[in-house]
């Protein structure tokens, strides 16, 4: 059995927080939609297997993309016929306590995105010398923390947006329409539509024509 718990009883004093997968070892990774952490499909040092797990996984998910990896001095990389090829781009990123907590937190300004490769950084709301608001991407990882960077640090992707301007600011959900399969909030003109029915929203939360069907 190629179980996480067979691999931690094998090899317990090896095995840290930090670093939890062993050399040479194949790993069936979800490549999209993108997540926060790594999401490992299917672990085992066996690469025919590693590979008939990696095409059921992408014949059986019609929106999930799933991806073979093998771990080799101490990172993900891509394989070629059973062997280490390149560095992946998805690795197994460590977000750091702190920065979890802020981006789960609703009164903190900011919150942890992903980059397409796969990199999360935390996007805080930062003031500038003119009281300006604008966002600052900073590195959250445990080992790479509070760095202010312009471009994703592992695929170099511009991170940088122009400054935000209040009027930037998506209005809010009206909280009767949170979920609501007809809420439809795009301003048209001076005018927003909330949605069709009521197109100027409900008062109160008890909305007679909420659906989320
Ligand atoms: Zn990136």
């Amino acid at each position: 059995m190629d179980t996480t718990c067979d691999f931690k009883f094998l090899n317990e004093r090896i095995a840290t927080y930090f670093n939890p997968f062993y050399e040479g070892e194949y790993l069936v990774i979800q490549t999209y939609p993108r997540e926060m952490s790594l999401r490992v499909s299917k672990r085992t040092f066996d690469y025919e297997s590693a590979l008939s797990h990696e095409r059921i996984q992408n014949l059986s998910h019609d929106h999930t993309s799933f991806s073979l990896r093998i771990f080799y001095q101490q990172q993900l990389w891509t394989v070629t016929e059973g062997k280490p090829n390149k560095i992946s781009k998805q690795q197994d990123w460590k977000i750091a306590g702190e920065f979890l907590n802020a981006n789960y937190d609703e009164n903190a300004e900011g919150e942890i995105v992903v980059c397409d490769c796969s990199y999360p950084f935390f996007r805080a709301l930062m003031i500038g010398d003119e009281n300006n608001e604008f966002w600052q991407p900073i590195t959250c990882l445990v080992n790479d923390q509070m760095r202010e960077i312009d471009n994703c640090p592992n695929c170099n992707f511009s991170l940088i947006e122009n400054e935000v301007d209040e009027d930037d600011f998506e209005d809010p959900i009206p909280s009767a329409c949170v979920g609501c399969q007809n809420y439809h909030g795009i301003e048209y003109g001076d005018n927003f539509l909330v949605c069709g029915i009521h197109p100027y929203g409900w008062d109160d939360n008890e909305c007679p024509d909420y659906s989320n069907k």
